[in-house]
């Protein structure tokens, strides 16, 4: 993200305001809806609230004179800031199973309400280079929907981006945010397959047999972490104290975030560059976590489970590799069904569920291979991302393929 001073004119200030005014309105209407929720009784999904919100602007002319892409990539920043939240969640609830109730620091909260003035903004995505342009050496310019151009300050070069954020800060200044696409990386053109799965004792699991871990806090840090949240606990609300406890705090899980992004951009231009084709299990992360939120306030022995399950994939940010594998590898990401790949024999396809033994072995009933059971799923990823391939007309090399502008490397 990198962050450029907007300077609308006064006329374009209060459309904008209107767009933050749609926007604000929006979220708060899913953090209400959430708030109804009761077990057996969930709440609405995102689809559910784009058709709710379709019928909420033939309702309301002020809404409807407001650009939908601001108001559903609100619904859609929810849906993202609550499966985040979740996954801090039970982090935090891991951490602190054994601290002593009046030691344990604030659980962390779910998103909230916003008010008028505090934290505005709204986003846009499906962004390309027609919308930005640059205007001299100083001065650029961005597409904003319903309102046309706005200029901004051109402090630094800009990036091709997917999307932007505009917001305006406590002291009413503009800002807009352009999230750039990593440019993609050629196709080594090799006929190279992998399967890459999102490991449950690993962070990835490659059918090469790789294993990788996406990396966290050194034990060292980790331990003061803890230490600094129970100082945390016992710090008076309001005291400076408190204050510069919480920002040793920010500091150290702002690192932790950091490292784990670079890994994933490591992962992702690695993979990219060394397979023609990357087959990935597909994974609704936002599906999942609703699964197990609806039973968070009633936790089960399964249920524990599954939210350990989903802690991790939101952890080690399986959605964002996957993301960035389609940015840096468009065209060659296949996607394929999740079911049994863990359960399936990769060597001779058998299925049982008794072949895998444990969380890390895997051991066929039927033709007794043996090996690390994530490993055992990546080869199988591998394999259906094949076939898949194959069937959608996604073939490595041949001339029966349907999309040569993504894929002229690899023919
Ligand atoms: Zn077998």
């Amino acid at each position: 993200m990198s962050r450029y001073r907007l300077y609308p004119a006064p006329t374009q200030e209060q459309v904008l305001l209107g767009h933050c005014a749609h926007a604000r309105y929006v979220w708060n209407l899913a953090v209400e809806q959430r708030s109804w929720w009761q077990p057996g009784r969930p709440a609405p999904g995102f689809a559910e609230q784009c058709r709710q919100l379709s019928q909420a602007r033939a309702a309301y002319s002020w809404l409807a004179v407001g650009s939908v892409i601001v108001q559903q990539q609100a619904l859609r920043d929810f849906h993202a800031a609550y499966a985040a939240w979740f996954a801090s969640l039970r982090e935090w609830r891991k951490h602190h199973a054994k601290t002593p109730p009046d030691e344990r620091p604030a659980a962390p909260s779910p998103p909230s309400w916003r008010k008028r003035g505090r934290g505005e903004g709204f986003r846009i995505v499906a962004v390309g280079p027609q919308d930005m342009r640059r205007v001299n050496r100083r001065w650029g310019q961005v597409a904003v929907p319903k309102l046309g151009w706005i200029r901004f300050r051109w402090s630094r070069p800009v990036l091709a981006a997917r999307s932007y954020r505009i917001s305006r800060d406590r002291a009413g200044r503009w800002h807009v945010a352009f999230a750039a696409v990593p440019p993609a990386i050629p196709a080594p053109g090799n006929g190279g397959v992998v399967g890459v799965d999102r490991g449950v004792t690993v962070s990835v699991a490659l059918s090469t047999g790789e294993l990788l871990k996406a990396p966290g806090l050194r034990p060292a840090e980790r331990r003061r972490l803890r230490l600094l949240e129970r100082r945390l606990a016992r710090a008076r609300p309001g005291s400076n104290r408190r204050r510069r406890v919480k920002f040793a705090v920010a500091r150290l899980t702002t690192r932790e975030a950091d490292r784990r992004r670079d890994w994933t951009e490591q992962v992702s231009t690695d993979l990219a560059r060394r397979f023609d084709l990357i087959g990935v299990e597909d994974l609704d992360v936002g599906a999942m976590t609703r699964t197990a939120r609806g039973t968070l306030q009633r936790p089960g022995r399964g249920v524990r489970q599954k939210a350990g399950l989903n802690r991790g994939i939101l952890a080690s940010g399986w959605g964002r590799l996957v993301d960035r594998l389609e940015d840096k590898a468009p065209g060659r990401v296949q996607r394929v069904p999740a079911a049994y790949t863990s359960q399936r024999c990769s060597a001779c396809g058998h299925l049982a569920a008794e072949s895998r033994q444990s969380q890390t072995a895997y051991r066929c009933v039927a033709c007794a291979w043996t090996g690390n059971a994530d490993h055992n799923a990546a080869r199988n990823i591998a394999a259906a991302g094949q076939v898949v391939a194959a069937r959608g007309g996604l073939a490595l090399a041949g001339p029966g393929n349907r999309e040569p502008p993504t894929l002229g490397a690899i023919a």
